[in-house]
């Protein structure tokens, strides 16, 4: 028998009176629990097995079951305030299911725990606003993983990488080498047959702002609305192009054509 912190990614019932609950939990990473008889009002698991909240779940553990059995359920945090406004809670639910659907099962990633805890604490007590701190969690996501784009120095060779045009504030760019490119390694990717582009160095900017702020450490101003759709546009691409998986939500939220081409920056619409 194990006991851990966890939080519920997802839940479907199961069989007549029973549920099953994927949770993400500190030591053991993302496993599958069945808790038996959830949905009896008398049963111990009966409004424990909540979203958002930090649980001390108790179960059989056995390594390579799909599904093991919960024992125990008690509720340690709280945060039954994200779901009582829906900008907070669609933010709490992206974090959440992107956890669900990047994270292997079985394998512990106490990066991602802190970083997703954090998400929603500072969701449920409003430390900053909604969708920026989705999209600090999906930096952080990111960079826990080894995939956060290069956003200060060029990904290829380590060195500055202004703009290469210095009216136009934007700066070469290209998912596919990682990131932010200089001018010369720009060229050489392209002639290599890669896809590059340029990003504004305001996206990139706040970007690198919002991974390097800390919970202790410096703070930074909200940031303002369009700017903060830019970002996510941005991140929600980067992932879109690292995972196999595209959410609903991304998904609609990336039928709109790509916010930070010059186009789009042009019409006043996207500004
Ligand atoms: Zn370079």
């Amino acid at each position: 028998m194990v006991r851990d912190e966890a939080i519920l990614l997802r839940r479907f019932p199961y069989s007549e009176s029973s549920l099953v609950a994927r949770v993400f939990s500190r030591r053991y990473g993302k496993v599958g629990l069945l808790a038996r008889g959830a949905h009896r009002p008398k049963s111990r698991f009966y409004c424990v097995l909540d979203h958002f909240d930090t649980l001390e779940l108790e179960w059989r553990h056995q390594p390579g079951r799909e599904l093991m059995e919960l024992r125990r359920g008690d509720i340690k945090s709280r945060r039954a305030v994200i779901a009582n406004d829906l900008e907070t809670y669609r933010a709490g639910s992206v974090a959440c299911e992107l956890v669900d659907l990047a994270c292997p099962t079985g394998q512990p990633d106490h990066g991602t725990w802190t970083r997703l805890s954090r998400c929603l604490d500072e969701l449920a007590t409003g430390a900053r606003p909604a969708w920026e701190a989705t999209v600090a969690f999906e930096l952080g996501f990111l960079e826990e993983h080894g995939i956060c784009p290069a956003l200060e120095r060029c990904a290829a060779c380590g060195c500055d990488a202004p703009a290469p045009n210095p009216s136009e504030a934007r700066a070469c760019f290209s998912a596919s080498c990682g990131g932010r490119l200089c001018q010369p390694c720009a060229d050489e990717a392209r002639d290599a047959g890669r896809r590059v582009g340029t990003m504004p160095l305001d996206v990139l900017d706040a970007a690198s702002k919002l991974l390097r702020r800390s919970p202790e450490g410096e703070r930074i101003t909200p940031l303002d609305t369009p700017l903060l759709v830019r970002l996510k546009d941005f991140v929600e691409r980067f992932l879109d192009h690292h995972l196999e998986v595209r959410t609903k939500a991304r998904g609609e939220f990336l039928a709109v054509a790509d916010r930070n081409t010059r186009a789009a920056l042009r019409s006043p619409e996207h500004s």
